[in-house]
Order: structure tokens, then sequence, then C-alpha cells
């Protein structure tokens, strides 16, 4: 025991959630030990695809909102602090059924928070983005802040500052195993054992295999991206082009994002849970039947995109019961605290949860809202 390097805190998985924490808790001057299973940054997780939609705006439930609030903030700052553009502010335009969940659940957070928007009829938003064909009772809610991060790179970013604000991070190094007692943690991998206060699991779809007393089903699914050459690329551009997302009355959402160097071609891709996949054996080479998850929206919501395939990638994503994320306090570990269930919606609050994790193992709270994301809704 006395051998064993100790840390104030070990973050277990250095994705989205984990690099963002191993920075916010080096720049307060914690020792943090950062543990990665693959390298920093990869594509076998769910941070993977060039491009994560961010807006305010937020259907799902306005609670989510003051957290954004506090995450754009945040961005802003990790471009300064890294000196690179990471987030691109495109506008965004949520269409659908006016009484459907995406434009009623967008109003309803817009309108509770006094947020920047417009809602748009049918001949509007004809009018201003041609680019989409619409059902003529469809109406759109258009946010001017809504954007877009680049994944890989926020991570990387992320990391480099923390090693430069005295992180250390391994990668290539799995958590085997871990053990939580009154005095501390211990958690074994197989270069070591390490000693620490406070344990922060952020291990997106593999959170199970971690924590397999937690009694919370987080199911993970396999998703797909693609990207197509649309017919008038100019159309489609960053600048002429918004962030979008479509509440397909079929069930789920489509979403896509402007043109973008990143990775070349119009990115579009199905929001909803595909065929459920164990993280270490799922099928990452993307099959032809792949594209017709995205395939008909494209064709039908946007003809002049519907042009040939360039690329195809798949991502995971790990799905509360309630598709809402999960941060709080292990149940019976109070040195243990737990991120996880971010449900194919969690990348853009990435800069938030850094700083919530890290308040949540130095301090034990946090001054930021976060009470409905609680463990209690399940355990009761
Ligand atoms: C196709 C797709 C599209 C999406 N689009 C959006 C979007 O537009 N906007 C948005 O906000 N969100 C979006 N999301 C969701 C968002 O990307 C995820 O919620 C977010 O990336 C989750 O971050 P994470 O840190 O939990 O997971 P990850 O980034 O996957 O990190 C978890 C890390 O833990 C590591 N790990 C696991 N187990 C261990 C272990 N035992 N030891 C060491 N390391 C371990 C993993 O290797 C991994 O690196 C999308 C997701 C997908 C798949």
């Amino acid at each position: 025991m006395e051998s064993m390097a100790h840390y104030d805190v070990i973050v277990a998985g250095v994705g989205a959630m984990g690099a963002a924490t191993c920075y916010e808790l080096a720049r307060r001057g914690t020792r943090v030990l950062g543990l990665e299973q693959f390298d920093i940054p990869h594509h076998l997780g769910s941070s993977t695809g060039f491009s994560r939609m961010i807006r305010m705006a937020y259907y799902e439930h306005p609670d989510y909102v003051p957290l954004l609030r506090r995450a754009y903030e945040l961005w802003d700052d990790l471009e300064s602090a890294s000196g690179q553009k990471l987030l691109h502010i495109t506008g965004g335009l949520y269409m659908g059924p006016p009484d459907g969940g995406v434009v009623s659940g967008s109003l309803a957070s817009a309108r509770q928070h006094g947020l920047p928007h417009e809602l748009l009829d049918r001949s509007q938003i004809a009018e201003r983005f041609p680019q989409f064909q619409l059902p003529g009772d469809w109406a759109a809610l258009y946010e001017p802040r809504a954007g877009f991060l680049l994944p890989e790179k926020v991570i990387a970013a992320y990391a480099d500052l923390a090693l430069h604000a005295g992180a250390e991070i391994h990668g290539r190094e799995p958590v085997l195993d871990w053990q939580a007692g009154a005095k501390g943690i211990t958690v074994r991998t197989p270069r070591g054992e390490y000693a620490a206060s406070h344990l922060v699991f952020t291990g997106g779809a593999w959170t199970s295999s971690l924590l397999r007393d937690l009694g919370i089903e987080l199911k993970v699914t396999r998703q797909v991206m693609g990207w197509v050459w649309p017919r008038e690329p100019e159309r489609f551009s960053l600048g002429h082009f918004p962030v979008w997302a479509i509440d397909n009355p079929a069930g789920g959402l489509d979403y896509g994002f402007p043109l973008h160097p990143e990775n070349p071609g119009l990115k579009i891709a199905h929001h909803a849970p595909g065929q459920p996949a164990d993280p270490n054996n799922v099928i990452r080479d993307p099959l032809p039947a792949d594209e017709q998850t995205f395939r008909p929206a494209l064709r039908q919501y946007l003809p002049t995109a519907d042009g040939p395939l360039l690329s195809l990638r798949t991502c995971l994503y790990t799905n509360s019961p309630d598709h809402h994320f999960i941060i709080d306090r292990h149940p019976r570990h109070e040195r243990v605290t737990i991120a996880c269930g971010f449900s194919g919606h969690g990348f853009k609050f990435a800069s938030v949860v850094g700083e919530v994790l890290a308040d949540l193992a130095t301090s034990g709270k946090t001054e930021l809202p976060i009470g409905f994301l609680g463990l209690r809704r399940f355990l009761g």
C-alpha cells in the first residue's frame, strides 16, 4: 500500500466527459490521474464523427438550459485556452409538426428561459431555407446560437491542456477493478494499482462493466452517421446552411450539419436508439444497409442533397432508461462519482459536465443545477 501512487482523484475513461474532468481538476491544482483503455482520442466509443450539434432551446427538457448556458461559457474558455476553433455557430433549424415534440419542446425551453428564437411557418421556412422540402402544415423554430463542436479536437484539446496543467493521463491502460473504502479508493489496471481519495467514472458505453452493482439498465446501441455530396454544394456550405433537426413522423429525429472540411460531405444521421450492442463486440465497420438509416429522410426532406455517398461511420449511444443523463454520487460509495447514460445527446454538455464532476469530486457538491439528473429518480 505504501508504494502505491496516490492521487486526489482518478478519472476512469478519458473520452469527452473524462477529458473535460481531467482538465477542470488539473487547473484547480488537484492531483489527478486519467486512465483510458484506448488512445486519446479514439473512434471506438461515443465521441467520434467530426461534429456534434450544440443548441440551447432544448426540446428534451427546459431544465437542461441553465447547464447549457454554462457549457457555452466553458466552450469559449476552451477555445481561448487552446487557441483553436472548436465551436462553429451556424444557427439551428428544428422542424416538424407544430405540436410535435421537437418544435413544441424547443419552443417551451426558449420561452421559459428567454432564449433568442424565431418561430417560422412553412412559407417562411421555404423562403429562408429553400434546401428543405417539408409538408405544408409544418413549422420550425430557428435558434441563432446553435452550431456544432469538433469532438475529436475537443477531447485532444482537453487532454493536452490537462497534461500541461499537471494531470497524469495514461492511454491504453484499462481500469480492470476498483474498491472503495472509508479511507479511499484503489484502482487496478494491467500496469499496477493506484490509490486516490475519489474516483470518477466516465466510462461511456463501458459503464455497466465498471459499475456492475448499480442496478440501472444502460442500453448500448449501435448508431450510424453518413456523409453525402449534395448536388448544389454552395447551398449547404458553412455560413449558408444551419445545423438542423426534423421530427420524423415515422419515429425519431433526422439531423444534420453544413459542409465542413473536417470530413468531406454533408453529414446526416437518424437519432433514435439503434441496434442493441456490446461495446466489446460491436460491428463497427459500416454495412451496406446502414445507409438506409438516413437515405429516405434525405430523399424526402433535402432532395437536392440526395447525392452520392462519401462515408459511413458507426458510434455508440449509452441510453439511460428515461434518456436523460445520470450524474450523481454512487449510492453506496460516497467517494465515487458517476456520469453516464448520455443517451445520444451529451457531447454539447461535456464542458459543464467536467466542471460539475470536478466540483463533486473535490467538495461533494456543486452550484450547478443537476438535481434532475440524479440517481434517485430510478432508485426511489
Ligand atoms: C452518432 C452519434 C451522434 C451524436 N450526436 C450528438 C450531437 O450532435 N450532440 C451532442 O451533444 N451529443 C451527440 N452525441 C452524444 C455524445 O457524443 C455522447 O453523449 C458523448 O460523446 C458521451 O461522452 P462520454 O465521455 O460519456 O463517452 P466517450 O467519449 O465514449 O468516453 C468514454 C471513455 O471511457 C473509456 N473507458 C471505458 N471503460 C474504461 C475502462 N475500464 N478503463 C479505461 N477507460 C475506459 C472509453 O474507452 C472511452 O474513451 C452523439 C453520439 C453518437 C454516437
